[in-house]
């Protein structure tokens, strides 16, 4: 199958990266040649990586690349392609003018989806003359190492597009669920539901972040604790997530003071040092000394 990604930064890189990996040819594209080049650079080192780890043998890191190319054409990565993932930044208007320019230069049949972590799918494909063909492919971060792609149903997405999305995520070796066009989709509406709940916890006195973490990582198995997790994605996303979702959703969203508080004073998590854990060279090294927290 000839798939085509737009965006070759964090997300499109990866999905060109296991789409290939898969067997298909794989045309990157971005706006600039230094971030095709960029993106190209970064699928080869982490294919080195696996190399050295034994989970890709050479010969599969050759083939990958060979079934690989970059370009800055739209209309060169897209003309012949089965499928176009579009993986550029989050805005709307930018979204559903890409797709609207690739339906124009696709074949009739070619599938086009959306990457979109937190856009409705829906608002997206209304750019299309057929949106019947489009849907949402929602892929983790890092992609290649994370198994779960959402595969987002929108209002106009039709049986056999959900069909063909479906089989190419099993295809390269991904586990789909099937979730509506909803705020949040599932993970990202119940992961933030669970952050929110041990903020306010933190909030209350009733545990610190450490011990709110360590419950969830022993008692619940999670390979990270709800706090740490805000922390390492980064305290104003989550700001702006629940904002989206308490505006979709309703007030259980409603971001807690502590949340706020941290993100008007600059301490958005790993990025800044500090959040609800102190960081250093990416790793915590102990707990903050908020005042007010005290
Ligand atoms: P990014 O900023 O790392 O990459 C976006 C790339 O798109 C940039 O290289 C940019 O130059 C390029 N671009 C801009 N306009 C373009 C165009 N018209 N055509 C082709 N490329 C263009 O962003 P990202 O983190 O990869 O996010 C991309 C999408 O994936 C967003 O919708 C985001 O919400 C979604 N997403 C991100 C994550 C994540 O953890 N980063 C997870 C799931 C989904």
């Amino acid at each position: 199958m000839q798939v085509s990604v737009l965006g070759a930064g964090t997300m499109g890189h990866g999905i060109a990266q296991v789409a290939a990996m898969a067997g298909h040819e794989v045309t990157m594209r971005d706006i600039e040649a230094a971030y095709v080049d960029d993106g190209l650079d970064a699928i080869e080192s982490n294919l080195r990586g696996g190399v050295d780890r034994d989970k890709v043998t050479p010969d599969e890191m050759a083939a990958t690349l060979d079934r690989l190319s970059g370009t800055t054409s739209l209309e060169a990565a897209v003309t012949d392609a089965d499928l176009v993932v579009e993986a550029v930044p989050e805005d709307m208007e930018l979204k559903r003018e890409t797709v609207a320019e690739v339906e124009s230069l696709v074949d009739d049949d070619a599938v086009i989806a959306s990457n979109t972590s937190s856009l409705s799918v829906t608002q997206i494909l209304s750019a299309l003359e057929r949106p019947e063909r489009g849907l949402g492919l929602h892929f983790f971060n890092p992609v290649h190492i994370m198994g779960l792609v959402e595969v987002v149903v929108a209002e106009q997405t039709s049986e056999s597009t959900l069909a063909f999305a479906t089989e190419f995520v099993e295809g390269i070796d991904k586990t789909a669920v099937e979730v509506g066009d909803s705020p949040g989709f599932a993970s990202s509406r119940l992961g933030v539901a669970l952050g929110v709940e041990a903020m306010r916890m933190v909030q209350e006195g009733v545990a610190s972040p450490a011990d709110v973490d360590t419950a969830m990582e022993l008692g619940y198995n999670h390979p990270m604790g709800p706090l740490e997790l805000g922390d390492a994605v980064g305290l104003d996303v989550r700001l702006d997530i629940l904002e989206y979702l308490r505006e979709e959703l309703g007030e259980r969203f409603r971001p807690p003071q502590i949340l706020k508080r941290k993100v008007r004073a600059g301490k958005l998590g790993k990025k800044t040092g500090e959040g609800f854990y102190v960081w250093e060279d990416g790793e915590i090294v102990g707990a903050p000394e908020d005042v007010m927290d005290r």
